[in-house]
């Protein structure tokens, strides 16, 4: 990352009084781990902190410390508004609804458009919060415990447990300063990773059992009906999709979740030499190269037959 944009950026925060910081709707572990990252260290450092999630802290997330100061809205005014693993501000739902422009993008999608007057940006990086963790000493702002918690975690979460391709010896080494920083690894990959609800499971069952395979892409698809029948309370697909794409025969998966709200929450993972991102920003999403997601209108089947050709032609391209 560019020495002076990151000074300036240092400037910028250890001169503000009154923070915002959001993160992207939907949040995952990463825009969690970033936001409470970043915030709890901000306010450590006696800083006036707000931070946001316009969809809150989905319950599995609320174990990490300080998850309980997330609001939903903003409140009054800021001196700095920063946006954490948000590639455009769409994505950041109504968080900044009536504000002005983001002052500080923190982010390592591909995908980013750059959106606010300052934008960190690094692609190569697996994690909002491994950039995070390596800008804190260079902002002289300190990493205690909760906030390498909250960063170890969504450099966990965003890796499947630093297993995906894009991982680096960089992550592996911000990862060990985060361990001396006192967070016990083993705890958090187990809370990220491992532990799932009893629903949960069924739910994957429901999706598990409506799969389906055409040459090397697999997909499958998760009703309202599922969801209503196992008990199961998120909108998301429990994260089937990392599952499925452990398929052996398979390049490309696709998860298909109804939203309930006539849209259609699509997912792709897919192995290297496949770049997903592409597909979903022509419907109007984002992501990586491996794993990307968008939200379309409209029935299940009708989505289908817009993704599923489009994805194929992906496939057939290599
Ligand atoms: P998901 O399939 O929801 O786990 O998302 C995979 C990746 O794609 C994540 O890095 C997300 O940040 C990104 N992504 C998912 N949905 C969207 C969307 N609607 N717009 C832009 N990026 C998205
Ligand atoms: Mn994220
Ligand atoms: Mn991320």
């Amino acid at each position: 990352m560019d020495e002076q944009l990151l000074q300036i950026a240092r400037s910028e925060l250890l001169g503000a009084d009154r923070l915002l910081v959001t993160s992207h709707i939907r949040p995952d572990g990463d825009a969690i781990g970033s936001l409470l990252g970043l915030g709890l260290s901000l306010q450590a450092a006696g800083k006036d902190v707000q931070m946001v999630s316009a969809d809150g802290v989905p319950s599995i997330f609320r174990h990490l410390a300080g998850s309980e100061l997330v609001s939903t809205r903003p409140e009054g005014h800021f001196d700095l508004i920063i946006v954490v693993d948000c590639s455009d501000l769409e994505r950041a739902g109504n968080a900044l609804n009536g504000f002005s422009t983001p002052d500080l993008n923190v982010d390592h999608h591909p995908t980013n458009l750059n959106f606010a007057r300052l934008n960190l940006v690094e692609t190569e990086a697996v994690a909002t919060a491994e950039m995070l963790a390596g800008y804190l000493p260079t902002f002289g702002l300190p990493i205690t415990r909760p906030v390498a918690d909250a960063l170890l975690y969504g450099m966990i979460t965003d890796t499947l447990g630093f297993r995906t391709h894009n991982m680096t010896p960089r992550a592996l080494r911000i990862a060990a300063n985060l361990m001396e920083a006192g967070s016990d690894l083993p705890n958090l990959y187990h809370l990220a990773l491992l532990k799932r609800t009893f629903e949960a499971a069924r739910y994957w069952g429901a999706g598990l059992s409506a799969l389906q395979r055409e040459g090397r892409l697999a997909w499958t698809s998760l009703t309202l009906a599922d969801r209503r029948a196992v008990g199961y309370p998120g909108r998301d697909d429990a994260d089937l999709n990392n599952i499925l794409s452990t398929v052996e025969e398979v390049d490309v998966v696709v998860v298909f979740v109804e939203q309930g709200n006539g849209h259609i929450k699509v997912s792709w993972r897919s192995l290297p030499g496949f770049d997903v991102s592409q597909v979903a920003l022509r419907f109007g999403g984002g992501g990586h190269v491996a794993a990307a997601g968008a939200e379309l209108e409209g029935s299940l089947e009708e989505v289908q037959a817009k993704v599923l050709p489009a994805t194929r032609a992906l496939l057939n391209r290599n």
